[in-house]
């Protein structure tokens, strides 16, 4: 059999394949699940901590096709993860740790799978920037579903709050909900000093001008009154 033919044939795993990814938190409309939706391929659809892929493009085979996207996918690393979240729609996502099982495929950076386990969910800062304690409701969702924002308690307001022990009671499964967000960026502290110290001499420069124009108005004026 040739390299090709025996690549093109799914894998299969009967124990757990270790992988990282990212998910938005969701709350099932009546309060009493917890679960999640993904952040490009099947976003809109939600999926349970212990679940198995479905067709997102309506297809009937069975995932992952290889004719098709469909299918959980993963990262081998966490760095890509971490990565993804960067970019501006994936800010409000969480981190998941998952294992994999059941058929598979591979791509460049992980795997796509049929049946997945979430193991644990990790927390993104609050927009705030301190560490996430809760989740709060973003106003967002799809049919039956409200999709959550992790938040600090300060920043939750007056809107219903759900705490993290409460998320991972609701999502079960032994799920544990971990608010460990990676580091701030390197430029909260001497980056923010520095834009604030470009910000100060703009605004002296321009305090300068002022005065300059000040100086000459007046003498202006005062020659017109001599
Ligand atoms: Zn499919
Ligand atoms: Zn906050």
């Amino acid at each position: 059999m040739s390299r090709w033919a025996a690549r093109r044939r799914p894998e299969h795993s009967d124990h757990p394949l270790a992988g990282f990814k990212l998910a938005h938190p969701m709350l099932s409309a009546d309060g009493q699940r917890a679960g999640f939706s993904g952040v490009t391929v099947g976003r809109g659809h939600v999926y349970l901590a212990v679940d198995d892929a479905i067709c997102v493009q309506g297809g009937r085979h069975a995932c992952p096709s290889r004719w098709c996207d469909c299918g959980f996918y993963c990262f081998h690393e966490i760095g890509a993860a971490r990565d993804l979240a960067c970019e501006p729609d994936h800010r409000q996502a969480v981190l998941l740790e998952i294992a994999a099982s059941g058929r598979y495929r591979r791509y460049e950076l992980g795997l796509r799978y049929a049946r997945q386990r979430v193991r644990s969910v990790h927390l993104s800062r609050c927009d705030c920037g301190l560490p996430a304690s809760g989740f709060a409701d973003t106003g967002s969702g799809s049919t039956g579903w409200r999709q959550l924002l992790p938040t600090c308690a300060a920043c939750v307001g007056a809107r219903p709050r759900l705490d993290t022990a409460a998320f991972a009671r609701l999502a079960g499964h032994g799920v544990t909900v971990t608010a460990d967000a990676p580091p701030a960026p390197a430029l909260s502290a001497d980056g923010q000093v520095a834009v604030l110290g470009a910000e100060m001499a703009l605004l002296q420069a321009r305090l300068d001008d002022l005065q300059a124009r000040l100086e000459a108005f007046t003498r202006h004026g005062d020659a017109d009154a001599g």
